[in-house]
């Protein structure tokens, strides 16, 4: 016999719910611990994966790899290429090795349930009991009602409610067992299926040695630097981080949402250690960098609970049924424009181009672009909201999809239509003195003072112009009349 505990967006050892019940469970029952891992070229694609995140999940798998074989627990690892094939092959493998239990953390996305339930079937058909638990989120989804026993579609009562449950269950908080160390004769009779080649990435997810390097550098794989980097970020950065977060040049934020998305670290984990940090054993009381950090984290839960409840957000449909018909451009020159960072906007453009770089954005300048795409250009923000996923290291389809409805007003709790960003205005707020332009935009890096949220607006023209640094694309007023007429009309209040 064995029992099977399958990864999936759980790449780790540490706090792993799932794991942890499959380790218990082996040595209960005196047989081996496997683990795998199915990567799906066809999965990545209909996602919209970007080649950074995948690149991402293999060097992190490598890592497990070898604190799993440290144990002496195999990590089978494939690649299947058509999705529909995964649960027939996986079931192949658990009687090939006398699996009798499997377990896995749940995913709450429509694809991944369906594939689920698939699986559970043909496991019962071989008896072969399937257990999947809430490991990706603090709190469950479905166990936070409002008073009238509903899902909260509002964040904050949500989040009071989502720390009273903490405070009230602070067993949710609490580490899971690492997996232990398997019988000797694990190594002898799974010998195969010990040290297996990680996979390369598919070829239309693949990276150049360029952007490999520079990827590597930047977002280190594996649970041991998740860790790492929580530890520093609560060390160093968190009593400044609720008066600085907003700033995308001050580097004040904890840069782990790639951890979390995809697995390396527990939100758990990560909520448990601010508290731990905390002068008071409160999410909601103490320094206010730890329970604004933790109010943050809440997001993520947040939306994921939404998707959990409301899965149509993941069929192309906004959360606000009111807003289906708002009739968007979808003009091909302007799209690729934003996704260049060539609006003639110097903060859109420097955000776009930090994304395009780093394969990440800092949160400010994900609704600043957000509500450029949809508000100033019109453009569906479903365009957008694609192409976060196809270059985001941290794409994730619940938050991604919650950000660019809160900013385009078709999401979940969102901004009121009638409240446009003024881009300007958001520049000269949160990047006073141009700092992040100048790092990204680099035909501004010469300009001096104020003119550099607006160099065609401010005397400077001719200098943008002549290093290269594109007119703004519209003008903001009037597409602000523009956006406002077109909600007004697509809500019948026109
Ligand atoms: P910190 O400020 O240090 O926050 C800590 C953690 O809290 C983050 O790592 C993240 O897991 C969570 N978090 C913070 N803010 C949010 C939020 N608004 N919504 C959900 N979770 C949050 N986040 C993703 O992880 N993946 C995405 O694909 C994604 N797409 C977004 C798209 C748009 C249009 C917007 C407006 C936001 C999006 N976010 C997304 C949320 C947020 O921008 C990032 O999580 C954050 O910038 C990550 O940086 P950090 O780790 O330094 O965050």
């Amino acid at each position: 016999g064995a029992v099977v505990h399958w990864f999936k967006r759980d790449l780790r050892l540490t706090d792993n719910r799932a794991l942890s019940m499959a380790s218990e469970k082996a040595k209960k029952e005196g047989v081996p611990l496997i683990c795998m891992f199915i990567v799906s070229p066809q999965d990545y694609q209909a996602h919209f994966t970007s080649p950074a995140r995948v690149d991402f999940e293999l060097r992190s798998l490598k890592i497990m790899q070898e604190d799993l074989s440290a144990k002496d627990i195999p990590l089978y690892i494939t690649t299947i290429e058509q999705k529909k094939d995964v649960p027939s092959h996986m079931l192949e493998k658990f009687q090939e090795w006398g699996a009798r239990h499997v377990y896995c953390n749940i995913e709450y996305e429509v694809d991944e349930l369906r594939r689920e339930t698939k699986l559970v079937r043909q496991c019962l058909w071989k008896t072969i009991s399937f257990e999947a638990v809430h490991d990706d989120v603090v709190v469950p989804p479905g166990i936070l009602m409002s008073g009238a026993g509903k899902q909260y579609s509002v964040y904050s009562p949500w989040l009071k409610a989502w720390i009273r449950h903490i405070h009230e269950h602070p067993h949710v908080l609490e580490a899971s067992e690492p997996p232990a160390q398997n019988p000797p004769n694990a190594r002898i009779r799974f010998a195969s299926i010990f040290d297996m080649p990680i996979p390369s990435a598919p070829p239309n997810k693949s990276l150049t040695q360029e952007e490999r390097d520079r990827f590597a550098h930047l977002w280190p794989a594996g649970e041991h630097e998740g860790l790492a980097r929580l530890k520093r970020f609560l060390d160093e950065k968190v009593g400044k981080y609720k008066d600085a977060r907003n700033f995308p040049a001050s580097n004040s934020t904890a840069m782990m949402s790639v951890h979390f998305s995809a697995g390396t670290l527990a939100a758990r984990t990560a909520v448990r250690s601010a508290r731990d940090a905390n002068t008071v054993q409160r999410l909601d009381a103490g320094i206010s960098g730890i329970t604004g950090w933790i109010s943050e984290l809440a997001w993520r839960d947040f939306y994921k609970h939404v998707l959990a409840n409301w899965p149509y957000v993941c069929m192309y449909k906004p959360f606000k049924y009111e807003y289906t018909d708002i009739r968007w451009e979808y003009n091909e020159e302007q799209f690729k424009r934003w996704c260049e960072g060539r609006t003639g906007f110097p903060i859109v453009d420097a955000a776009m181009r930090q994304l395009n770089n780093m394969a990440y954005m800092h949160n400010r300048c994900r609704m600043i672009t957000a509500s450029f795409l949809a508000k100033d250009l019109l453009l569906d923000w479903r365009m957008g909201e694609k192409y976060f996923m196809e270059h985001l290291v941290d794409g994730d389809f619940a938050s991604n999809n919650g950000g660019w409805g809160f900013s385009a007003s078709t999401g979940v709790d969102p901004q009121p239509y009638f409240r446009i960003f003024n881009p300007l205005l958001q520049s000269e707020k949160f990047d006073e003195k141009g700092e992040y332009i100048r790092k990204w935009v680099p035909e501004l890096a010469g300009v001096e003072g104020k003119a550099i949220h607006d160099p065609y607006g401010r005397g400077v023209g001719k200098q943008a112009e002549k290093a290269g640094y594109p007119k703004p694309m519209v003008e903001h007023k009037a597409s602000r009349e523009r956006a406002l007429e077109r909600y007004k009309e697509g809500l019948g209040r026109g």
